[in-house]
């Protein structure tokens, strides 16, 4: 359907970025971002007539357009551009242009392939900027020289796409990060940008090396203004595939005293959830510090959400009392609850909650092991 298309409206399509380097690397990808030599937007609209499923959007001032299928995949068609930064950090300025210069702002040689899509050409290598060979040489390698001041996202972008990979950086790339790190270019980074591309970090399999390079770089040192107890431990590797990102998140800041993830909360906008946990984490951990009974713990614990409860119960300091708690928890064989008491005869109101919190921390506490003890307490 789209080199059809590209015929009816007489121009070039070809797919760029991402998914020609996965593709010449045998790897698995899922995005498709195509670019329009002519209008992105009239192209998309042309495209939609062949694929009636789709739902088009378009974003006129940025020359873009999106289509997304029923399941939830989604094609990204851009008019080629050229982009200028008139600050380090801003956002580009878009102007349309040919696809060599829309080649050339990307952001490094092995994402800035493109594979023509028309009839006649279909399936061509377009590689003006050496991408196949610094692919088969595995390296990083940036386009120009002010690659990382034009946009200081590309930093993170680096260390990303280098551990992935188990690549290089080539050696004017590298000293070009290093001279980026220490002339504070950074701090024309918007929050919501850096945000943006840490938390696609945590999305990687191996996203504990690149914690670690992103530490030992002095980066993180740049962006927070010191020098946090970041936990990329590499032991954790095996484990922390089927970790969440928020418990990724979690255990990376388990380090940190509760002043420094105050200073980090300062320069990140989490969304509600992430935000929300790492809160309870500090907050839960507090608590842990004190002399608590066992009935205090279970509440606390009870309340923490889970993943919380479990970045804990990996701290050598609270491991024990979390495990007993939560076996104690176990052991509680409740046969009562609110309908039961109200056939009881008792009535709605607060009592019934207090009524039912007491025989828990009964059962906790271990001061009752029978349902006929349940029973008589609940009646006291
Ligand atoms: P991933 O596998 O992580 O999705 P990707 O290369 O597909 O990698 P995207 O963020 O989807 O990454 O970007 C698509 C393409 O857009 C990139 O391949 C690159 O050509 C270009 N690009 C993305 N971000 C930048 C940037 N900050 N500067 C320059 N070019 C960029």
């Amino acid at each position: 359907a789209v080199s059809e298309t590209a015929e009816e409206e007489e121009c070039s399509v070809y797919i760029v970025g991402g998914f020609v380097r996965d593709l010449l690397l045998s790897v698995p990808t899922q995005d498709l971002d195509f670019v329009v030599e002519g209008s992105g937007g009239q192209f998309a609209q042309a495209l939609m007539r062949r694929i009636p499923d789709g739902k088009l959007t378009q974003h006129i001032k940025f020359g873009t357009a999106q289509i997304i299928f029923p399941d939830g995949s989604h094609l990204d068609i851009a008019s080629t551009r050229w982009e200028h930064y008139s600050f380090p950090g801003a956002l580009p300025q878009v102007e349309e242009s040919c696809l060599r210069d829309d080649l050339f702002r990307r952001d490094f040689t092995i994402n800035s392939m493109a594979i023509c899509l028309n009839t006649e050409r279909f399936g061509e290598l377009v590689d003006y900027y050496g991408g196949k060979q610094d692919l088969q040489q595995r390296k990083i390698r940036f386009l120009h020289n002010i690659s990382f001041i034009d946009d200081p996202t590309r930093m993170l972008r680096a260390i990303r796409f280098a551990e992935r990979y188990h690549f290089e950086f080539a050696k004017e790339t590298l000293d070009a990060l290093h001279t980026a790190i220490e002339t504070g270019v950074l701090s024309k980074l918007s929050v919501e940008r850096f945000t943006e591309e840490v938390l696609l970090i945590f999305k990687e399999v191996n996203y504990l090396a690149m914690g670690q390079i992103l530490v030992e770089s002095g980066l993180f040192k740049a962006w927070f203004g010191k020098e946090l107890a970041w936990n990329f431990n590499l032991d954790d590797a095996e484990n922390s595939r089927d970790w969440s990102i928020n418990m990724r998140w979690l255990v990376s800041v388990s380090q940190m005293k509760s002043y420094e993830i105050g200073t980090l909360l300062e320069r990140v906008i989490l969304n509600k959830s992430l935000r929300d946990e790492t809160i309870a984490y500090v907050q839960l951990r507090q608590s842990l510090m004190e002399r608590l009974t066992i009935s205090e713990m279970d509440r606390l614990l009870n309340k923490a959400p889970k993943e919380v409860v479990i970045v804990l119960a990996r701290d050598e300091r609270f491991k024990v009392r979390i495990m007993e708690c939560l076996e104690a928890g176990q052991r509680i064989n409740m046969s009562l609850d609110g309908k039961a008491l109200l056939q009881m005869g008792l009535k709605q109101g607060p009592e019934i909650g207090e009524i039912l919190d007491r025989v828990r921390m009964a059962w906790l506490e271990g001061r009752i092991s029978t349902l006929e003890e349940e029973q008589g307490m609940a009646r006291q």
